[in-house]
């Protein structure tokens, strides 16, 4: 589908439409301080992509269909704060096994390590618990702060960001989520956590608010 770019007077007869339809073409003009015959190659346009249906005897009326810039500018608008998920957090010396425990107990793919002030220190994947329990050492003996992967090294964002700029992070770093932080003196307070789930969430919510 390629995008259909409208000019402004022609947003401006689609706002119109949208708010008085049915409404005749004469009226259109009328509010636009133009003549019939001005409107013309504007109302085909919008008739033609199919913003406007167009009636015999009773006039335009506004068929539902959205345009891009409206889809673009909601999606520039969505925020990380909108679509986070809750935050779920261990402490550093939590052990590998009861790390593992954890993660099945609360159903995340991701636990986010806090130290003793509840700062970000750093975080534990699947892959992450995976690979020390293929060793040979004993889980139960192992805290969880050797094998996380530390600060500065996490990726995060803030509940204020652009969702598609976190979107981004979670491409280029290849990683399933991010801590959604706040920072302070003492450091990066948790206080959600932004994942590939809580994007395919804002995927379809942007689709079904335009109707598509
Ligand atoms: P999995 O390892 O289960 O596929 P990820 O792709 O999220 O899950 O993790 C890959 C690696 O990246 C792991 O070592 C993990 O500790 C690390 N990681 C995960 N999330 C982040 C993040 N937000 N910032 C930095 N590293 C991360």
């Amino acid at each position: 589908m390629s995008p259909i770019e409208l000019n402004k007077r022609q947003d401006t007869i689609l706002q119109i439409v949208k708010e008085n339809g049915p409404i005749t073409g004469e009226q259109i003009a009328e509010r636009l301080n133009l003549t019939r015959a001005t409107l013309r190659p504007d109302l085909a346009i919008l008739t033609m992509a199919g913003f406007l249906d167009a009636r015999p005897r009773v006039g335009y009326f506004y068929s539902g269909k959205k345009t891009m810039t409206t889809v673009t500018e909601s999606m520039m608008n969505l925020k990380v704060k909108d679509f986070q998920s809750l935050p779920v957090v261990v402490s550093e010396n939590m052990t590998v096994y009861d790390a593992i425990v954890h993660m099945f107990l609360e159903d995340v793919g991701t636990l986010f390590v806090v130290d003793e002030n509840t700062m970000l220190q750093g975080v534990l994947s699947r892959k992450d618990l995976l690979r020390t329990s293929i060793g040979s050492q004993d889980l139960n003996t192992i805290p969880v702060h050797i094998i996380m992967t530390r600060m500065p090294n996490i990726v995060y964002c803030k509940k204020t960001d652009s969702l598609i700029v976190a979107a981004k992070k979670l491409i280029e770093r290849q990683v399933d989520s991010l801590p959604v932080v706040h920072e302070t003196d003492k450091g990066l307070e948790i206080v959600g956590r932004l994942t590939k789930t809580n994007i395919t969430k804002a995927f379809i919510s942007l689709a079904e608010t335009h109707d598509l």
